[in-house]
Order: structure tokens, then C-alpha cells, then sequence
């Protein structure tokens, strides 16, 4: 009988050991401790030995049957131990994943663009608050209160003289007050309106330009600004200067651009006419110049402002302005 006891010990032990998965350990633990198991039916067996040896081996199978339950729980552990280390497992032949490279978003990337070109003509960048007050976004620019141009700008106001800035042009003053002629300066930034539709986004990206010395003449902006358009658009695109008001400037002309679309046939997206607005400019005003103390019969000068977002719509043909504020990465990643 002890013989028997042992034997079954021994296979159960062993084939425990040699079961390769979890199904092998269930399969064991049934066949030996089930209830038609190895194990149950030795103990039915129990009945038929002499009554002198029936308590021996009851508590010796009982005990088999302790240790059994336990060798089956050590194994299923040890197989699940085993799954996750090999889950957990480093493949050092697997290639490498590259990691996540981000690039500049394509306004950031017009606007150094933008920049580069002014700054191979000798501008140098100039920047200011987004916070403003009203004297440095209006009236220093020759806008004073109850000047018809600010209807044409919806301000965000802070205070009663306190405004998001609606344009770059504040730097204007703000660098002019500080430095006597010559200035060269280019501000590119963060401007606020508010207004919210397929074309407009309460805000939006400027890049403001100003020149100031002796003998600055019309012929010089123009000079300039169709350098930078054949930098920017390419050395054959057709521009013209159309005449137009700024309070700051007078002289003032906006400037058009042959259609990048239709190449000026005339599409949708230039209304038909050819031509497409891109940035306006002008002679600064005589005014401007006296706010900040400059001698307007010795200097002269030329202002210009552009939408960063127009130019980066137009060169990349892009039609709705939105796109550029949603950071989706399908879209982004084409730049
Ligand atoms: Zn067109």
C-alpha cells in the first residue's frame, strides 16, 4: 500500500514537472485528484484493507493529496512566471523604433522665412508686447480716439485704455522712441481681433516692417517689397502697387500678387480679377514721426504690414485659415 502511494507521488511529481503549459497542469491536477481521479479512487480502496492498516494509509494519502494541490499551484505559477518574462523580453535583433520627431509648424516656418529674407537686406528683428495700451496701438500711429480706422479693427479691450494689440505696428513707435534714424526693423508676432469665421481667427500672425533715414523714397519700398515678393513666391510672380489709406501712412498702396492659383486667369479664390491682396504699405505719415521726435524734414521712411497666415495660404495653397489652429497631425506633417 505505501508502495503504491509512492509510486503515484513519484508520476504525479514528475509529470508535473514535464507539463510544458497551463492546460497540461489542469489536465494532471484532474487526473490524479479529480473525482475519478488516481488519487480519489485509492481512497475508495482504503475500505478493502485490513482494519489495522486503514488509518495509516488514509493520512498518508491525505497528505499525498496536500502536496499534490500544492506542487500543481507551484507549477501554474511558475508557467505564468515564465510567459511573462519571455513577454517582458528585449529583442535585440528587432531595428530600432525611431523616436517621435516633431518640426516647426508651418506658420513658424513662413514666418522665419519671412524674416531670413528681410534680414539678408540688413532688418533687424524687433519685437513687442501683445498687451498694449491704446496709445501705442492708436494714437501713436496717427489713430486718435474717435478715429473712423478703429472701427475697422474689432478690439479686444482689457480697460478702457489697456487692448490686445490688433497689429504689429505698436513696435513702430516703441523701438523709434528708443533709437534715433537709421532704423531698420522687421516685427513679426502675435496680433488680436475680434472675429471668428473661414478667414479670420480672433488671432493671427503679423510681420510689420520699417525703414527710416535720410532720402527714403517710394522708389525704396517698392524696391524692398518686390525683392521680398520674388524671394518668397518666386522671381517670375507679377506684383503691383494699388493705391489704398492708412492713417499711419501717406502715401499708402496695398500690394497684389499675380494668382498663385490660376496663374491670373481669374479663379474663385482671386474673385476673378487675377490679382490676389498680399500686404499693405505706405511712406510714413509726418505724424507718426512727430510722436516719437524725429526731425520729418530730415527723415523719411517706409512702413509695411503682412498677414503670416495669407502668405503661408497662398504658397502652399491652402484654402481654409482654420486648418492651421487644429493640430492635426495629417495635416501638419505635409510641411
Ligand atoms: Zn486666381
Amino acid at each position: 500500500m505505501q508502495q503504491t502511494i509512492e509510486q503515484i507521488r513519484a508520476e504525479a511529481l514528475q509529470r508535473l514537472q514535464d507539463a510544458a503549459d497551463r492546460e497540461a497542469v489542469q489536465a494532471l491536477s484532474v487526473h490524479f485528484l479529480g473525482r475519478k481521479g488516481v488519487l480519489t479512487q485509492f481512497l475508495r480502496q482504503i475500505s478493502t484493507l485490513p482494519p489495522k492498516d486503514r488509518p495509516a494509509a488514509g493520512q498518508a494519502a491525505n497528505r499525498l493529496k496536500a502536496e499534490l494541490e500544492e506542487a500543481v499551484a507551484q507549477r501554474l505559477a511558475a508557467l505564468e512566471a515564465r510567459q511573462r518574462a519571455d513577454a517582458d523580453r528585449i529583442d535585440v535583433t528587432l531595428p530600432g523604433r525611431p523616436a517621435p520627431v516633431g518640426h516647426l509648424h508651418p506658420l513658424t516656418q513662413v514666418k522665419v522665412e519671412i524674416c531670413e529674407i528681410f534680414e539678408r537686406m540688413g532688418f533687424d528683428i524687433a519685437e513687442g508686447p501683445e498687451v498694449e495700451t491704446d496709445y501705442y496701438n492708436f494714437e501713436a500711429l496717427n489713430i486718435p480716439k474717435d478715429h473712423p480706422a478703429r472701427d475697422m479693427q474689432d478690439t479686444f479691450y482689457v480697460s478702457d485704455n489697456i487692448v490686445l494689440r490688433t497689429q504689429t505696428s505698436p513696435t513702430q513707435p516703441r523701438v523709434m522712441e528708443k533709437q534715433p534714424p537709421p532704423v531698420r526693423i522687421i516685427a513679426p508676432g502675435k496680433v488680436y481681433r475680434c472675429d471668428s469665421d473661414l478667414t479670420h481667427t480672433p488671432m493671427f500672425h503679423q510681420v510689420e516692417g520699417l525703414l527710416v533715414d535720410t532720402q527714403v523714397s517710394f522708389g525704396d519700398l517698392k524696391g524692398v517689397l518686390t525683392e521680398f515678393v520674388h524671394q518668397i513666391f518666386g522671381p517670375r510672380t507679377p506684383l503691383r502697387f494699388r493705391p489704398s489709406f492708412f492713417p499711419f501712412t501717406e502715401p499708402s498702396a496695398e500690394v497684389d500678387i499675380g494668382c498663385t492659383i490660376c496663374g491670373g486667369a481669374g479663379c474663385r479664390v482671386c474673385s476673378h480679377t487675377g490679382w490676389l491682396e498680399i500686404l499693405g504699405s505706405g511712406m510714413v505719415h509726418p505724424a507718426v514721426f512727430e510722436k516719437v521726435g524725429y526731425d520729418t524734414d530730415r527723415y523719411s521712411g517706409f512702413a509695411f504690414g503682412m498677414g503670416i497666415e495669407r502668405i503661408a495660404m497662398l504658397k502652399y495653397g491652402i484654402d481654409d485659415l482654420r486648418r492651421f489652429f487644429e493640430n492635426d497631425l495629417r495635416f501638419l506633417r505635409q510641411f
